[in-house]
């Protein structure tokens, strides 16, 4: 499981550019194979255009709720992913 958060200023596919408001860190299911070039799931349904986020450490920034509750508990802890 991954930690991302979409970056600042990026335009999403609504056209909307991301701000503050978009930056809860979401969790996201580990994509299959080297490159990643299509939209990521987030467990709380968000779609994630590639080059519209980071991957980010998980114990920094607000977790989105809605992915804390979706995401396989065996994979997270308050202190961070379980790898
Ligand atoms: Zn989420």
């Amino acid at each position: 499981m991954l930690a991302v958060r979409l970056r600042l200023g990026a335009v999403l596919s609504n056209g909307r550019v991301a701000g503050h408001v978009d930056q809860p860190v979401h969790l996201v299911p580990i994509p299959e194979g080297p490159v990643v070039s299509s939209p990521l799931r987030a467990y709380c349904g968000l779609m994630i255009e590639p080059r519209t986020a980071e991957v980010v450490d998980a114990v920094s920034g607000a977790p989105c709720v809605k992915c804390l509750l979706a995401a396989p508990a065996s994979q997270w802890s308050p202190e961070g992913l379980v790898y």
